[in-house]
Parts: structure tokens; sequence; C-alpha cells
């Protein structure tokens, strides 16, 4: 038996479903990514430069194991038929299945013409998350709508163990007859990789490095992880996102790493935002709208006021709210934002200046290295009170109370805003209160050096209420 084991985002040897059950199946294998150039950015973004990055890590951590990964240029369909035509004794198909959004389509269409054009069998697997989309159900067979009832469900289900991958046997499997390389597109990924976010993708692409976040995480911050995510000055979280996107590390192994630890608060938390992430790709395979569509139809028809210019003083972190605009900065230059700050900008973005979601959304898109389109649509209608379970309209956050709570000392707020780096007393929070005075003393002129706020908090959350409460009356 022949296989192509079709690589998608599932950028590692270890704990692959589909690689694995496709060598230990299979007489010869054949690892295959493909580049479809409809898919494709004319300027690549951080988010695609982060994807096409860690494709080639992966590509050259095979090479170290004189093993192949053939990479292809066209949509699936019509380079399958390219490989069969040149290798007629392929039979079988081996991927990781995509459960939600374009992929799921793309994934149906052309299983279905490898299986019905190319006579092929196909092997599909859910690979991606613990529990797969279709699987926690309520008693009458609906899917949930509400994280806690899910959850509880969730966390009694026995989870999936890793898969052990035998590099040697892979190995051995390699295809003799090498007729395809001429389809081989060398160089391919590295011309999607745009130059000038090299630097900020250094040391944090592979799947060497992917474990290795994993272990450092377990050993330094897993235990106090239920006291310490939520405050970003501390960087206590895993990172891992940046990882699980590209599939450089297996959600099986992160779960049974940190389940083999002793048992610990912050274990559980760690475990419950596992389920979080499962319960979004759930949300987005049950409502295939809702990366354009707010879900609850009472918020369909919010007038958001979208003004442009409120919109860039936000992507650039210069709104004058110092814990913003600190994280507007940390995503700009990192291509990653700590959880709590997500939900403080998303907030900001949706009630504050009430621009639509999906902007904010779609600038997250673009700029994450993280970025998941369940968990991010998930996360922004969890922000903008439109998702199936998220924060009540008229409970909004305030900027500054959030704040002084998760960032007490500005620690954070100093690393990434420098014009406020000297202001020493709890008008980090608030720096349009410094008297001129304090200015002087602090090194900041406001309004020059600094924005004061674009907004009042107070008005704009009236405001915001109001325009919600305007939606709400046309259902
Ligand atoms: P940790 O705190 O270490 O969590 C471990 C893992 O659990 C994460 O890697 C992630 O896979 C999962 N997880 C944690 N929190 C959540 C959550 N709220 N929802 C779903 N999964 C979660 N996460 C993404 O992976 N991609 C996104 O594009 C994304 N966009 C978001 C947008 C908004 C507006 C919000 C509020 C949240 C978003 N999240 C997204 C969820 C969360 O912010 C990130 O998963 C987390 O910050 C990643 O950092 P970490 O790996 O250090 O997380």
């Amino acid at each position: 038996k022949v296989s192509i084991v079709w690589i998608r985002r599932d950028f590692r040897i270890q704990d692959n479903l589909a690689l694995a059950a496709a060598t230990e199946n299979s007489d010869s294998v054949l690892l295959v990514f493909i580049v479809d150039p409809e898919q494709i950015e004319t300027t690549a973004s951080l988010n695609q430069s982060a994807f096409f990055a860690s494709a080639k890590a992966f590509q050259a951590n095979l090479a170290n194991e004189n093993i192949h990964l053939l990479v292809l240029k066209g949509t699936p369909e019509s380079q399958f038929e390219k490989l069969t035509a040149a290798l007629p004794e392929i039979s079988d198909l081996y991927f990781n299945f995509d459960e939600r959004g374009y992929g799921r389509q793309r994934d149906q269409q052309v299983a279905h013409h490898c299986q019905t054009t190319l006579g092929l069998k196909t092997h599909a697997y859910i690979d991606y998350n613990l529990h797969s989309a279709n699987e926690i159900k309520k008693a009458d067979g609906a899917g949930y709508q509400i994280f806690t009832p899910y959850f509880k469900r969730w966390i009694t289900l026995p989870k999936p163990t890793p898969v052990k991958a035998s590099v040697t046997s892979l190995q051995g499997k390699q295809m003799a007859n090498i007729e395809p390389l001429h389809l081989h597109q060398e160089g391919l990924l590295t011309s999607l990789i745009n130059e000038k976010h090299d630097k900020q993708l250094v040391g944090q692409v592979g799947e060497a490095k992917a474990l290795q976040t994993l272990k450092d995480f377990i050993q330094s911050h897993l235990s106090e992880y239920d006291t310490q995510r939520d405050l970003p000055f501390l960087d206590a979280t895993s990172h891992l996102s940046r990882y699980l996107r590209t599939g450089e590390i297996a959600i099986r192994t992160i779960y049974q790493a940190v389940i083999n630890e002793p048992e610990s608060e912050g274990q559980q938390t760690f475990i419950k935002e596992l389920a979080w992430r499962d319960y979004y790709n759930m949300i987005y395979a049950m409502n295939p709208q809702q990366n354009t569509q707010s879900l609850r139809p009472e918020f369909q028809k919010i007038a958001w006021r979208n003004n442009h210019n409120d919109f860039l003083l936000w992507q650039t972190g210069q709104t004058g709210f110092p814990i913003v605009d600190a994280a507007m900065r940390q995503l700009n230059q990192t291509g990653w934002m700590h959880n709590r700050l997500r939900m403080i900008v998303a907030s900001f973005l949706t009630k504050d200046l009430l621009i639509d979601w999906r902007w904010g959304e779609q600038y997250f898109h673009d700029q994450l290295l993280d970025y998941d389109p369940a968990s991010n649509i998930g996360g922004w209608q969890w922000a903008a009170s439109t998702g199936t379970d998220s924060v009540p309209y008229f409970r909004i956050f305030n900027p500054t109370r959030q704040s002084q709570k998760f960032d007490p000392d500005g620690k954070f707020i100093k690393q990434f805003v420098p014009e406020l780096s000297q202001i020493t007393n709890d008008k980090i929070h608030e720096p349009q209160l410094l008297t001129d005075l304090e200015q002087k003393e602090f090194q900041v002129t406001l309004d020059k050096d600094y924005p004061k706020p674009m907004v009042t908090h107070k008005q704009a959350r009236l405001r915001a209420i109001e325009v919600y409460e305007q939606s709400k009356d046309t259902v």
C-alpha cells in the first residue's frame, strides 16, 4: 500500500495521528504539503509569515531525518491528480481533518474528489482537539451553547493519549521512486515569508522549540497558573497557542504532560483553558456563519460607529488608556497578546469605541502568531456580547479599573509604553491626571509625548448600553 500523508497545519513528527497511522499501515509513504495560491495574501501578514516559517522548519526537521516533504503549488485536487498520474501506485490518502470553517468545506471536497475521481481510499483524523466538535452533546443530542455545562461533561470524558512516532519506520518507508520530485517547488515556502517578519519569528518555530516551551511552562508556572495567569507583567502563561496553531505540538502531548504533574489548582485551571479551546472549536463547527455574523439575534443590528480614525488609534496603541496601548503595542511588536489584555482591548474597541467586532477580529487575524479562527471569533464575540456565552452587554470593562487590578504597579505598561516609564505613582493608570509638576518630574508632557484619553469611559459606557439596547428593541 502506497500512501500520501497530506500535511496541513500539523507540522510535527511526534504524536501526529495521520502520520502515525499512515506509517503503520502502509508499505510506502509520501509526505506532501500543498500551497493553494488562492489562499495566499499578496503582502504576507505576520500571521502568514509565521505559518510558512513553521512549515519550513518542519521541512528542515524532516530533512535532518532524511525524510522528504514534497511542497506543491495549486489546488489540492489538481496536485493530487498530478501526483497520482506520476505515481499510479498511490492508493491511499491520510490527513488530519479540519472540523470548521473554510478548511472543513475544502477537506470534504478534496476527500470526495480523491475518492470518486482518483480512486483513493481516504483516512481522516480529528487531531487538532482533545474532543471533536461532535463528541460532546446534551442528553437530547443538541450541542451545548454555554461553556459551564459543556465543561462539566468535557471533564468527565477520557482523553486521547499521545501516539508514538517511529522515525526509523518512516525513514524505511520513504518512496524509492523520486519521480514526482519534479513537481516539488523548491524555495516556495521561503518566498511566502515576509522578510520584515524574520526578526519577530526568530526562536519561535519548530517542534523542538514547542516541546521546550511546554517543559519550561510546566517547570516554572503550571502550579501557580490559577493565581498568576491574569497578571500580564508576570508573563506566566504557557505561550503554547502559537505552536498549537501550526500543529508544532499536539494537544494530546500537552494534556498528558500536564496531567502527569502533581495535582494543583494551577493544573486544574490550565486544563479548563484547554476545554475552552475545544468549546470554541465546537461553537464554530456548529455555527459556520459566526465568522461574519453575530450569533445573538438581538445584537445583529448594532449601530456601530466604525470611526476609521478611532480604529487607527486603537491599532497603534494611542488611545490614551495606558493598559490598552501597552497591550496593542505588545501585539504589534511580538505577534502575541496576553489573554486578559485581549479581553480588555476587545471590550474597549467594541464598547467604548463602538467599532464592529469584525474589524478587531480581522486585525487580530493579521497580527497574531497564534491566530485561530474558532478561538479568535469566539473571543471577540464574547467581548462584544454577541456570542452564545458572552459577557452581558451592560457589564462593560472599565479599562482603568482593569489596569489597576491586573497591573497594579504599571510594570507591564512601562514595558510597552516607554513614554510613561518614569511615572512612580498611581497615575500610571490615568496619566491625564498628572499635574504640571508631575509631568516635569516624570518626563512626560501630555498630548505631546502621550495622548489624553480618546473617550471618557463613563460616557462611552452609557452610549454603548444605549446602542446595544436599541439593537435589542429591533427584535
Ligand atoms: P495559556 O493561558 O497558557 O492557555 C493554554 C492554552 O489554552 C492556550 O494556548 C490556548 O490553546 C487555550 N486557551 C486559553 N485560553 C483560551 C480561550 N479563552 N479560548 C480558547 N482557547 C484558550 N487564542 C488562540 O489560540 N488564537 C486566537 O486567535 C485567539 N484570539 C483571541 C481573541 C480574543 C478577543 C480573546 C479574548 C481571546 C483569544 N484567544 C485566542 C484565547 C487566548 O487569549 C489565547 O489562547 C491565549 O492568550 C494564548 O496564550 P497562551 O498559550 O500563553 O495561553
